[in-house]
């Protein structure tokens, strides 16, 4: 796996990529890490500790051709002129997923979809904390992996993984895999090419054996054709909101229960739930089955379930100001997320959309829109294809892009016993620096009505 020489480069400089220069000091490489953009003070000041060379505002293609292995931070996109170069020198690209992955020791719960990952990392992750076990929580949440395999001794580690980790990763085995969902994300950075996207997540479950579980949504069309296409060697456990499962969970709509079937059976009324919503209960039965894998007792599982606190950002309760609702969802950055806020609002709802598009198809929202959403206020630079696709489903279209403007709309256009959501289903870089100050700023703009 790894050779005899040991040169590696690092390509870009925040928290992944400087746990992996942390990880391959300790482990004797001789290392170098180079950063387009600039470097923050913070990881210099690491670099400098550690005693690896680094450079900034440039990447010096003659000194990265003559590693060994290359790591790259999943925000560089695969067309980038660096990375075409490596790829046509040969040179082995992988992601610090992979490479702490050669040092770990740990067993891993990873979990992959379009949607929900990070809600059920943290939710899984909190149930095993409650169990008193010795886990690391990773991935593309928190502390970089390569930093903790570096620095830690963890039994379990929950990881977080996106498909830009995953596709430079060929080696890793997860010990339990979860595909929470796959819908149209990020076609940009997979030459819009579906099957594409779809073959990247599926990757989670590469190099399992018989003795690993794949936990996966067994109501995702999309997921369950490929299960049927592909040759699955591990343990399996689905689970659905709409069918019965025998190994896994699911939910019973009549009784309002979550059922899980993995080592006997649990059963937990949906009101006793933290987390509120159809996705959500997803989520919980998801982080339920890795849970009763583990064997974690019945009575913690249940308890972990009921007082999770959800993360910011995620169909988060602002305030209500006159009796309207504003609700925080920036962190839907597509149609799917967006799809479930919107379903599970119960008022007529002012909707905050727009940034930049990842290749979104509004269509799939027309039908709730038509029944949910009074208004719909624009907040983007680009708003064209939102503007044609719902002209005429609402009564009214505004377009703005200033966070204080949208929020002040919103407050003209609800009345008393309406919401006003923020869920974009966009990514926020045109007009924000990330989805946290979006949703940060929404908040500010509420909390000053
Ligand atoms: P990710 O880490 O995959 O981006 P998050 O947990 O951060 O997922 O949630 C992203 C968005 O998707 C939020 O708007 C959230 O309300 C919504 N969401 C959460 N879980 C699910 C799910 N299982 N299916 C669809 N949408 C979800």
């Amino acid at each position: 796996m790894i050779g005899t020489n040991k040169n590696i480069s690092i390509l870009g400089a925040k928290e992944s990529g400087i746990g992996t220069a942390i990880l391959a000091k300790k482990e004797n490489w001789t290392v170098f890490v180079s950063d387009l953009g600039k470097i923050k003070t913070k990881f210099k000041n690491t670099l400098k500790k550690i005693n690896v060379e680094w450079e900034e505002g440039q990447h010096n293609i003659e000194r990265i051709l003559k590693s060994d292995i290359i790591v790259k931070s999943p925000g560089i996109p695969d067309n980038s002129k660096t990375i075409i170069q490596i790829k046509a020198a040969k040179i082995k690209i992988i992601s610090e997923i992979e490479f702490a992955g050669y040092y770990n020791n740990a067993k891993t719960i990873c979990i992959t979809g379009s949607n929900g990952k990070t809600t059920t990392a943290m939710l899984i992750y909190h149930i095993l904390k409650k169990a008193n076990m010795n886990v690391g929580l990773a991935g593309n949440i928190g502390k970089s992996f390569a930093k903790q395999v570096a620095e830690e001794n963890f039994d379990w580690y929950v990881l977080e993984l996106s498909s830009f980790q995953l596709d430079y990763m060929t080696k890793f085995k997860a010990d339990i895999a979860i595909i929470m969902n796959i819908t149209p994300d990020h076609l940009d950075r997979y030459e819009y090419n579906m099957q594409n996207y779809i073959d990247s997540k599926f990757r989670i479950i590469q190099n399992q054996t018989k003795d690993d579980w794949l936990i996966f949504n067994y109501d995702d069309p999309i997921i369950e054709k490929e299960i049927g296409q592909r040759k699955i060697k591990s343990k399996v456990a689905p689970f659905s909101l709409r069918k019965k499962i025998k190994v896994g969970g699911y939910l019973n709509n009549k009784e309002k229960q979550i059922i899980i079937n993995i080592n006997e059976n649990l059963n937990m009324s949906i009101h006793n739930l933290a987390l509120k919503g159809r996705h959500n209960a997803q989520n919980s039965l998801a982080s339920g089955i890795a849970s009763r894998i583990l064997e974690i007792r019945k009575s913690t599982v249940r308890e972990s379930l009921g007082d999770f606190v959800n993360v910011e950002h995620r169909l988060e309760f602002v305030a209500k100001v006159h009796g309207i609702e504003f609700i925080n969802d920036s962190k839907a950055t597509n149609i799917n997320s967006t799809w479930f806020a919107l379903e599970s609002m119960e008022n007529k709802t002012v909707w905050i959309v727009g940034g930049v598009d990842k290749g979104n198809d509004y269509e799939e929202l027309t039908k709730l829109v038509e029944d949910k959403v009074k208004t719909i206020i624009c907040l983007g630079k680009e708003n064209k294809k939102i503007m044609d696709a719902f002209q005429d489903k609402t009564e009214k279209m505004i377009q703005t892009t200033s966070m204080i403007e949208a929020v002040a709309y919103g407050y003209r256009f609800a009345k008393k016993g309406e919401t006003v959501l923020l869920s974009p289903a966009c990514a926020s870089f045109d007009l924000f620096e990330n989805y946290e100050e979006r949703g940060n700023e929404f908040k500010k703009a509420v909390r000053s009505l």
